[in-house]
């Protein structure tokens, strides 16, 4: 019996920008942190951090810039035409992206793994028991299944 990987098709607003993940992302963030409120004008992000090169893409979504507290560069894709946001490069690591769970067709099929930066999650957000959860930030070693490990070193190093 052959096993078909699973795919998570999304795209941006308009339509320009499509594109499919061809497998499961590494892991699931779901970000509370005040940068993310303000970058997304909600509660929080939902970022799935895959290799870029399981993105397939029909488009060319634009890198943007954007000002960050650690000094680190953060890239957010978007769109050309409609602008929406698809998913960012944060510290101009190449083969490594985090994408906007929002924008699949499904969102519901990539749940978050992680919760993070809790202590600026707004007070009506109730979160699962079930999910860790952290004030600040976390232990990747600790958290991630090893096969997500893996696939992270072999496009990162160790770093
Ligand atoms: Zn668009
Ligand atoms: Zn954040």
């Amino acid at each position: 019996m052959r096993v078909e990987p699973e795919t998570f098709d999304g795209r941006c607003t308009c339509g320009a920008v499509r594109y499919r993940l061809t497998s499961r992302p590494m892991f699931v963030h779901c970000c509370h942190c005040g940068d993310c409120q303000r970058q997304t004008g909600s509660a929080f992000v939902l970022n799935a951090l895959i290799e870029t090169d399981r993105i397939a893409v029909a488009g060319q979504p634009e890198a943007v810039g954007v000002p960050t507290d650690s000094g680190r560069p953060h890239d957010i894709y978007r769109c050309p035409t409609c602008r929406i946001a698809l998913w960012s490069d944060y510290g101009r690591r190449p083969p490594l992206r985090f994408v906007r769970v929002g924008t699949l067709d499904e969102p519901a099929a990539l749940a978050p793994d992680v919760h993070i930066f809790t202590r600026s999650k707004l007070p009506w957000v109730t979160l699962p028991e079930c999910v860790p959860a952290f004030e600040f930030y976390y232990d990747m070693q600790a958290l991630w299944p090893a096969s997500s490990l893996d696939r992270r070193r072999a496009i990162l190093g160790s770093g």
